[in-house]
């Protein structure tokens, strides 16, 4: 009951990677690397652990971003050819590779990294994967007719990862759709389909992430822009609510989206954003408690999960330190008070 977990990244130690920066290159190289990485992996295993953390994941330390480290091996990319493109509903440019031809996928893309991260907890493991939309937000296209079309080549290479994923025992596999709150016609026309077809047959539980993104400043102004209530979920929860998705994850802590929305999900867990990712100051125990009795008005215990709003990425380390030992403590609080 009222089990905790989080989006799924967190912070590079500043020996891996340039902290607080997206993107960051890494600061090893070859199997020194791959080293760093797995070092990294079993801090944050071992913080979250600490922390009473339920669900945990390897905080995303093995890839540079959370879109392009599944896209890194495929081949029909090609990274050489840069383009530069506004993405996120035109909120801020980034570089990104093109796809210039049918997409595959060669082999294994994260196995190695699971093996790993599996055999050093024995806790309830989640892997996160970039859903089809927010990865065809991410790239450019100069083959595929439709962006429709993309979307699908990417979801069936999705659900093979995922299937061997599942394999090497992961419990979760969550498909980050930050791009389902921007493009609200496109989620209905193809994003939704493109969603359930990565995510079809899977015998793990499994997850979508819906956020208004990292607390960086292109998100903070345009969050500004979206007025006194953000009802972005209200058109895109009756839609999960009759697909197989068994989990979502989504936005409420510091954010202006109605509590009320909840109920739009029926019978889905509900992965409940008790940690603002976009603010440095670290919640109460007290504050996370809160957060999860509003959203327990519109859902019961057994349905409640305790998360964050978001990544933890870009956050200095012991900020995303303290506020998942906030988000663990106030789960229990919520847990002990129930119980009474
Ligand atoms: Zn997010």
């Amino acid at each position: 009951m009222i089990e905790t977990t989080i989006a799924g990244s967190l912070p590079k130690p500043s020996w891996l990677a340039e902290p607080e920066k997206l993107w960051a290159p890494w600061r090893l190289k070859g199997e020194e690397l791959v080293r760093g990485q797995e070092d990294a992996v079993l801090l944050w295993l071992k913080e979250q652990e600490d922390a009473g953390i339920d669900v945990v994941t390897n905080g995303e330390q093995m890839r540079t971003h959370f879109v392009h480290g599944f896209l890194a091996p495929l081949a029909g990319i090609d990274w050489d050819k840069k383009t530069s493109i506004r993405i996120r509903g035109n909120r801020y440019e980034a570089e990104v590779p093109t796809v210039t031809g049918p997409l595959r996928r060669m082999g294994s893309v994260h196995g190695d990294e699971v093996r790993f991260t599996r055999a050093h907890t024995a806790r309830k493991l989640k892997f996160t994967l970039p859903g089809p939309m927010t990865i065809c937000d991410t790239i450019a296209n100069e083959h595929y007719e439709r962006r429709a079309d993309m979307a699908m080549a990417f979801a069936d290479l999705l659900n093979q990862e995922a299937r061997e994923l599942v394999d090497c025992g992961v419990d979760v596999i969550q498909f980050d759709e930050p791009a389902f709150n921007i493009y609200l016609d496109d989620v209905k026309e193809w994003g939704m389909a493109a969603l359930q077809r990565a995510s079809e047959g899977l015998t793990c539980k499994t997850a979508v992430h819906i956020c208004y993104g990292y607390g960086i400043d292109a998100n903070i102004q345009w969050k500004k822009s979206l007025g006194s209530e953000w009802r972005q979920y209200e058109e895109i929860f009756p839609l999960l609510d009759r697909s197989a998705i068994e989990q979502v994850s989504l936005e409420c802590a510091s954010s202006r989206v109605p509590m009320s929305l909840l109920a739009l999900l029926k019978d889905k867990e509900l992965m409940v954003g008790a940690i603002d990712v976009a603010s440095h100051r670290i919640e109460s125990p007290e504050e996370v408690a809160a957060t999860l009795e509003a959203a327990l008005q519109f859902a019961g215990p057994e349905r409640v999960l305790g998360c964050t709003n978001c990544g933890m990425a870009p956050l200095p380390r012991p900020v995303a330190r303290g506020k998942i030992r906030a988000l663990a403590a106030g789960a229990q609080l919520v847990r002990q008070r129930i119980a009474t």
